[in-house]
């Protein structure tokens, strides 16, 4: 749904949740800034991931490992030889395409079967690397999809993902010599860590090193908002354990994963596992979590089992031993891996999707809508707002009070301008999911109104019950 797809960014961006980047200088191609609303609600699901793995289990820490890593590292992880998509130029138009995306593109405009059967010729090729034959079907497509123009397409070529840059200031004949790279993902300061982590934590297998921190990739294909981006974030938790007991934890991680994402309000229905048909060599299995956004089901989370191959990859590129003593069964191993993988950007673009709705609340007589975001109240980038009816007769100052009872424990805001129901409808826009209103009545018997943003109901309870109902909404 283009509409909804269209409304939700126009929505954020109205509303300080995203912005583009530099967007004076009419943007840089996906590439986001979090505007205040954006950041709170970012640092909400970062802070409940966080929690969840770390905090809820035992068996889990969580480190923070540089963005720029030894060049080495990606010589080790594969990334610099495979970390790639095969893609073309248009001559014309100056434009370069992702091919998979080309041929997806293409694929949407036929009917449900033809474009089954592109998809399902495109995979085939690209599994062979079949460069000549991709560009064949771009070709004999463009013409059925109706692509207006001729089109000189340049040939097929690889065009690897990752971002570059000069390293320290001594001039060398070489430049390769002092290249490095931003980290395409967070994963591999977890695996060069894992000794650091095992040893000093005195970690016992099975264990696992969670990590949030950004990521970037230079993507072809830049349309697609937060989903999409050049610069990101990634929650990635690396889980180890003993060689034969992966299918067991691959399962387990699997079903905790997809709980997960029920936990953060997500309707059942809109959620899907997709397992990958075609693996890396040294993967058992791999499944991607889908959600269903306004562009349809995509993958949000990744859960891999990787058997020892990175840490074995590691251990041959450094010459340092990558192993574990495992005391019950009095063997040395290189431990394997099961990996769950999620961007941050993406989960908030689900988060904001699912909570995204336009409402007709009015009557026959007096139609009206509203936009509210249904956000979990954990999630909510404010979760009070505190309004006196007017601003006078003592009314402002017991609702500071009341918020400054609140602000230690939760994000308040405070609001005395324009009528009551304006003010709602301002919350009901960034997802606030509390309301209460401070009128005279307040003064004689210190009750408050508070309104209720999913049902939009209002009921009167004690001012200082206030505080306590907010924070049980936000435990859910
Ligand atoms: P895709 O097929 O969509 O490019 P991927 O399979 O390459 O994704 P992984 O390498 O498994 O993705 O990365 C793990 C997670 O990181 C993804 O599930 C996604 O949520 C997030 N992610 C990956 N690339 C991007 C990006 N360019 N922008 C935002 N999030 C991303």
């Amino acid at each position: 749904d283009q509409n909804k797809f269209q409304a939700i960014i126009s929505h954020c961006k109205e509303y300080g949740f995203i912005f583009p980047s530099s967007e004076i200088y009419d943007g840089l191609s996906a590439v986001y800034d979090y505007g205040q609303y954006g950041a709170e609600l970012k640092k909400n699901v970062r802070d409940y991931w966080w929690r969840s793995m770390t905090q809820m289990h035992e068996n889990i820490v969580g480190i923070d490992a540089a963005i720029f890593m030894h060049p080495t590292v990606w010589k080790a992880s594969g990334h610099v030889d495979n970390f790639s998509d095969p893609m073309i130029d248009n001559k014309d138009s100056k434009k370069r395409y992702r091919v998979d995306h080309l041929i997806e593109g293409f694929a949407e405009t036929l009917d449900a079967e033809a474009g089954k059967a592109l998809i399902a010729e495109m995979e085939g090729l690209i599994s062979k690397d079949d460069f000549a034959g991709l560009k064949k079907l771009i070709e004999d497509n463009k013409i059925k999809c109706s692509v207006s123009g001729t089109v000189n397409w340049t040939d097929v070529r690889q065009f690897n993902l990752m971002f570059s840059t000069e390293f320290g200031a001594v001039a060398s004949d070489n430049e390769d010599d002092n290249k490095v790279y931003l980290r395409p993902e967070t994963a591999q300061g977890i695996f060069v860590n894992f000794l650091n982590v095992q040893k000093t934590g005195r970690m016992k297998i099975p264990f696992g090193i969670a990590q949030v921190g950004k990521a970037f990739r230079n993507e072809i294909v830049a349309r697609q908002f937060v989903f999409r981006m050049r610069e990101f974030e990634q929650m990635e938790m690396q889980f180890f354990i003993r060689p034969g007991t992966e299918d067991e934890w691959y399962a387990y991680w699997k079903e905790e994963r997809l709980k997960w994402h029920k936990s953060l309000g997500i309707d059942n229905s809109k959620l899907q596992f997709h397992d990958h048909p075609k693996l890396a060599f040294y993967a058992k299995a791999a499944v991607d979590i889908e959600y269903d956004f306004p562009i349809g089901f995509k993958e949000v989370e990744g859960i891999h089992s990787r058997t020892n191959h990175d840490l074995s990859q590691h251990q041959k590129f450094s010459g340092k031993k990558l192993q574990y003593f495992d005391p019950e069964i009095n063997q040395n191993y290189v431990p394997y891996v099961i990996e769950t993988s999620i961007g941050l950007d993406r989960c908030c673009f689900m988060v904001l999707s699912e909570a995204y709705e336009e409402q007709e609340v009015g009557t026959p007589e007096k139609p009206d809508t509203r936009t509210v975001l249904k956000f979990p109240a954990k999630l909510a980038p404010i979760k009070l707002a505190v309004f006196p009816l007017t601003k006078k007769d003592g009314l402002p100052e017991i609702a500071k009070s009341l918020i400054a009872d609140c602000k230690k424990n939760f994000y308040c805001y405070y609001e005395e301008k324009d009528s009551i129901g304006k003010r709602y409808r301002r919350q009901d826009a960034i997802g606030t999911p509390f309301c209460v209103t401070v009128d005279h009545q307040t003064i004689e018997d210190g009750t408050v109104t508070i309104r209720h943003r999913d049902s939009m109901e209002q009921e009167r309870i004690p001012l200082t019950a206030v505080k306590e109902m907010v924070m049980k909404a936000m435990m859910d």
